[in-house]
Parts: structure tokens; C-alpha cells; sequence
């Protein structure tokens, strides 16, 4: 079966060609940044007009870098939330006109279900793929979330944040010690040459019962201790590391919780911040000392892409699921309410 994935939820156009006989056969993304830098964040109708502008050159140049004609697909899928309801109405109407053009089913998506199955794609991980029950750790701008995985479609929200989402507090506190728009990856890249140590903040929520995450006080923190400072680059390391060590340890000490609170060993990461290497090697280190594992997406992967879509669409059109010819999206969506995933009959 070979599914188009397409996925629009916000500021990147993303486009794959996934078959259920050999995997992933091309992606491509076509990233935003640029466009939105000057405003310091997404411009939701910029996003959608943009979106407008790339998506069906993206969709030729994925289907000819897969070595396919649009007859070829048996499906269409796209994101049809959450996010940014202009972004998303532009992939599900391309998706959807493409579907009832060449008379194949089209698949509606839950963007935050495509970050949770990335790790499940192709050979993400040499030990094979990760079988429900599982625990999913969702860290990306919009979300953090811990999410027990019954079965694929079937999600108990364990625990989220209660403010920033984990990308968000990365995004935020790069601004504040000036750092360019979007920052996160740059503050990561930054701690890497920080000493760890030399900042230390706190571990929110760490210290009673729960798996709820709260982020938007180690802003105040790093912005104290930055404006407190004399402002080097030496320091400026020093703090984002101080930063990192302090979400890292956060999420891997919630994770610990969360597979306790559900009685397995198995954790998958998805998300932009899924993408951390001091995360990663943090959670791996974790999951070896209880005798588990944890599964990650390829980097590339972890941030928006098509690929992930075009997986989830095909997992749920192989079970027989797909859209009437109507246009919809779904700009809130909770996850719980997605059906399962169960094998066709
Ligand atoms: P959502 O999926 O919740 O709608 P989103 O799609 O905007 O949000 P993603 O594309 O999954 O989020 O991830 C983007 C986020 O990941 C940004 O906040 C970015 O700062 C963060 N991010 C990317 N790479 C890294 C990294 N190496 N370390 C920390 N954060 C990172
Ligand atoms: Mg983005
Ligand atoms: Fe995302």
C-alpha cells in the first residue's frame, strides 16, 4: 500500500511517500523559518499563504524522487489537527481533492498521533519496532506529554504541562539571552560547550507525586541569572547548559514515573525535542538501567515531516479507515478521543 503523507499543521511543509511493503521511499520538508525570523514567531496567515505557495511543488518533487506517478498511491493522508486551522485547511484541501481526483480513500491524521508512531517507522531502532503497551514521551513546541499507549490508537493522557511546552521553554529562553529566532537548537548547540555545574536550576514539579511538567518558571530563572551576569559567551554556554541539564533531568525523572505508574519498560520519544542529544543519551542511559529500552526517531524525523503522516495514514488505512469527501480539520483535538488501530480483518 502506498500512501502520500501530507502535513501542514504550522510553519513546515511536509510531504513523504510511504509503502507498507519497503518503508519510507522519499520525504521532504520545506521549513518556514525564514519567512517568520523578522516577526520572532509563526504569522498564522503568512504560514497558510506560504503553504499555498510550496506544497504541490513539494508534492511533484516527492513523487519523483520516489520513482512514482500519482497513480500509484493508494491513499492520501494529511494532518487534520491540532494546530493553525488556515495551515491545516490547506493540506486537507490539496489532500483531500487530490484523494477524490484519482479515487483513493483520504486519511485524516492527528498530527500529535504522527510525532508518537515516528519512532515506530521502518528501522527507527535496530531492536525492532516497539510493540504497545508502551509509554510515550511527547516533547515538541506545542506539547509535552506523557501518554500511555494501550495499542496504537489508544491513549491515556498520563501527565502535560501546565504552562510552556518543553521546545516552547527552549524557544523562549534562547530569546532572552538573544539568541536567533527559533532558538531552541541553537541553545542546545550552545550548552554543548557549557560546564555543567556552574548554573544550577531547579527541577520543577520534581519534588512531589505527579507527571505534570510546568516550564515557564526556569525562564525567570535563566533570565535572572543572565541579566545578574556580565554577559559573556562563555556564560551565555554556561546557563543554556545549565537550562538543558535542568529540562533533561525534569522529563527523564517523569519518564521513570511514568513507566512505573504503568507497569511496563518499553519508552518512545517523539517530537522536535526529541531531537536533544543530551536528552536522548540521558533517557537511553535510564532505560538500560532498568534492564528497558527507549526508541527514538531519527533526528530529522523528531520536527514536523511527512513521513510521520504518511505512516500513521497508512497504519489506519490498512485497518480499513479513511474520510468521507468532506474537507474538515480539527484545529483542537485530544488524542484520547482517536479510535483504535485494529489489524484488518
Ligand atoms: P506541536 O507538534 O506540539 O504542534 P511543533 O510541531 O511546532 O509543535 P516540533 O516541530 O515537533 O514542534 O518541534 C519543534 C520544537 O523542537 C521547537 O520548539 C524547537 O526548539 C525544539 N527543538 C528542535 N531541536 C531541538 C534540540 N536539539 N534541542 C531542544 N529542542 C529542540
Ligand atoms: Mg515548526
Ligand atoms: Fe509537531
Amino acid at each position: 500500500m502506498i500512501v502520500l503523507g501530507i502535513e501542514t499543521s504550522c510553519d513546515e511543509t511536509g510531504v513523504a511517500v510511504y509503502d507498507t511493503a519497503t518503508g519510507l521511499r522519499a520525504h521532504a520538508v520545506y521549513s518556514q523559518i525564514a519567512l517568520h525570523a523578522e516577526y520572532g514567531g509563526v504569522v498564522p496567515e503568512l504560514a497558510s499563504r506560504d503553504h499555498v505557495r510550496k506544497l504541490l511543488p513539494l508534492i511533484r518533487q516527492t513523487m519523483v524522487e520516489a520513482g512514482l506517478r500519482v497513480g500509484d498511491l493508494d491513499g492520501v493522508a494529511y494532518t487534520a489537527g491540532p494546530g493553525l486551522v488556515g495551515a491545516l485547511l490547506v493540506g486537507a484541501g490539496v489532500a483531500r481533492s487530490l484523494a477524490w481526483a484519482l479515487d483513493v480513500p483520504a486519511i485524516a491524521v492527528h498530527h500529535m498521533e504522527g510525532h508518537l508512531l515516528a519512532p515506530l517507522m521502518d528501522d527507527a531502532d535496530p531492536r525492532g519496532r516497539p510493540e504497545p503497551p508502551f509509554v510515550a514521551l511527547l516533547v515538541s513546541g506545542g506539547h509535552t506529554q506523557l501518554v500511555a499507549v494501550d495499542a496504537i490508537g489508544r491513549y491515556r493522557l498520563l501527565g502535560e504541562t501546565l504552562d510552556d511546552a518543553a521546545g516552547e521553554a527552549f524557544d523562549k529562553t534562547a530569546k532572552l539571552m538573544g539568541l536567533p529566532y527559533p532558538g531552541g537548537p541553537q541553545l542546545a548547540k550552545l550548552a554543548e560547550t557549557g560546564r555543567p555545574g556552574v548554573f544550577k536550576f531547579a527541577r520543577p514539579m520534581t519534588d512531589r507525586p505527579g507527571l505534570d511538567f510546568s516550564f515557564s518558571g526556569l525562564k525567570t530563572q535563566v533570565l535572572l541569572a543572565w541579566q545578574q551576569s556580565e554577559k559573556s559567551e562563555t556564560t551565555r554556554a554556561d546557563i543554556a547548559r545549565g537550562f538543558e541539564d535542568a529540562v533533561v533531568d525534569t522529563l527523564a525523572i517523569k519518564c521513570t514515573r511514568a513507566l512505573d505508574a504503568a507497569g511496563c519498560d518499553t519508552l518512545v520519544v517523539a517530537g522536535g525535542v526529541g531531537a536533544n542529544r543530551r536528552l536522548r543519551a540521558k533517557l537511553a542511559a535510564m532505560a538500560d538501567k532498568r534492564g528497558g529500552r527507549v526508541s527514538f526517531p531519527p533526528p530529522a524525523l523528531c520536527t514536523d515531516n511527512g513521513a510521520m503522516i504518511a505512516f500513521a495514514g497508512a497504519l489506519r488505512l490498512q485497518a480499513g479507515q479513511h474520510e468521507d469527501a468532506s474537507v474538515r480539520v480539527t484545529p483542537r483535538w485530544d488524542m484520547a478521543t482517536l479510535s483504535e488501530v485494529a489489524p484488518a480483518a
